[in-house]
């Protein structure tokens, strides 16, 4: 069979090299792609945006693609899973409002609070009944979100009530377009962060592998947010008793609600969670696609077939699938450009790679670009370099072992990717 995976960051390049793998598979194509996955076996790239939905839909129905998985949320959130199943073609993948979840948080917080999912306390504005006097009301710190899709730059924590009215103000009058036309003000949860990914249709879900990832730039988890500097699976803080707690608290209701809505979820959910300090998992957010860099992690450790799986999804018989996990942890290391995660420098050669291709574990690209024969940055995140081990530390080793192989002009990257874990081994 031929896939279509539409995306070119580094979770597109694990999901075509997974699906790569699956002997039924002939062919993977990869809308636009990037330099990593135009270098795998049975994978090519597209020249195709990933939110170009009509271009898309040709191209599976002139090329007869049985499966396409959308990698990134723009295409879900606007819709193309839509357009596809009105054509007859199967996508993998939430409908368009079941993708609100990730798409408004005001959506969102208000659908939690009505079924009673555990989340920060808040408040929703727009321009016209914005309500500073509120905002002073309110315990420090606060955190004031964009409605709307502002590529993980929406959220912004404010140490001071004046730093949050003017946050408030500067989207409200516009800093991110239509995406802050609305803004959510959430009071600020203690606890620490995990990731937790399912795979659901309206009447079955499966939780995949645990991860953690590491957002703040800077050793220590110090300096600015971003996408995500590294990750590593099974995350130790989620136990068996914690599992439980997500599962029933947070995962079945969310599923539930959505599907009494009128909305039933198929795909992959992805939900980021504040555990308290006495376990209740508090709901930070929902992606309605699997996280980058967490995916890299996640299916480095799938030894099951990856495309059985979404097909088993997509046809209501998940209690078949037989998900079987590498028992070993995996650990990514976010390799980014200078500058990230403000503006980056871009058209650095990669020097390395080479190297690294003879070495244990795994490269999987990100923002990359090929130059003739030479391979330049093209990306914030350029590079998820992967290793996998008996422990978290010994992960820690393999992946660094490939990371300290490559090299470009002003590469920046952590040196405590997993640091949590390890301590806790
Ligand atoms: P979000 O996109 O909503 O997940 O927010 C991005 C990041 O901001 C999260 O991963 C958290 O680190 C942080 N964050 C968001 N909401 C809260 C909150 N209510 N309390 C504390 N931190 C938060």
């Amino acid at each position: 069979m031929k896939i279509l995976i539409v995306g070119g960051g580094g979770r597109e390049h694990a999901l075509a090299w997974k699906c790569a793998q699956s002997p039924r598979v002939k062919h993977v194509f990869v809308a636009p792609g990037n330099a990593g996955t135009a270098l795998e076996s049975k994978v090519s790239n597209l020249d195709i945006a990933a939110d170009d939905i009509d271009a898309l839909l040709r191209f599976s129905i002139e090329k007869d693609v049985e499966l396409t998985i959308i990698g990134p949320e723009g295409p879900l959130v606007a819709g193309i899973v839509d357009r596809f199943a009105a054509a007859g073609r199967r996508c993998f993948g939430p409908s368009r409002k079941a993708a609100r979840l990730e798409g408004s948080k005001a959506f969102t917080k208000d659908f939690l609070r009505r079924h009673r999912i555990p989340s920060a306390g808040f408040a929703t504005f727009t321009a016209a009944n914005f309500d500073a006097a509120y905002v002073r009301a309110q315990r420090l710190p606060l955190v004031i979100k964009a409605d709307g899709l502002a590529a993980g730059k929406g959220v912004v924590i404010c140490e001071t009530h004046e730093s949050a009215i003017a946050t408030s103000r500067e989207m409200l009058e516009g800093k991110f377009g239509a995406a802050g036309k609305t803004i959510v003000i959430e009071e600020f949860l203690q606890g620490e962060e995990v990731s937790f990914i399912v795979v659901a249709n309206d009447q079955q879900v499966v939780a995949l592998a645990t991860s953690q990832d590491h957002k703040r730039r800077d050793d220590g988890d110090r300096g600015p947010n971003t996408g995500g500097m590294g990750a590593y699976s099974p995350a130790p803080i989620v136990t068996a008793q914690l599992h439980r707690r997500i599962m029933r608290e947070v995962i079945e209701p969310t599923l539930k609600g959505l599907a009494e809505d009128g909305n039933p979820y198929l795909g992959f959910l992805y939900a980021g969670l504040m555990i308290a300090a006495d376990g209740t998992p508090n709901v930070l957010e929902f992606n309605c696609r699997f996280g980058d860099p967490e995916t890299q992690p996640i299916l480095m450790r799938l030894q099951s077939d990856f495309v059985d799986l979404c097909e088993a999804t997509l046809e209501g018989s998940l209690e078949r699938a037989q998900i079987r996990w590498d028992p070993r942890a995996a650990l990514g290391v976010v390799m980014a450009a200078g500058g990230y995660p403000d503006a980056y420098r871009q058209g650095d050669p990669i020097s390395g790679l080479d190297v690294a291709a003879g070495r244990p574990g795994k490269v999987f690209h990100a923002g990359t670009r090929a130059e003739g024969t030479q391979i330049v940055t093209a990306g914030g995140r350029v590079l998820c370099a992967v290793g996998l081990g008996d422990s978290v530390r010994a992960a820690h080793h393999q992946a660094y072992n490939l990371v300290h192989a490559i090299h470009w002009n002003l590469v920046q990257y952590r040196l405590d990717i997993g640091h949590r874990a390890i301590e806790r081994e």
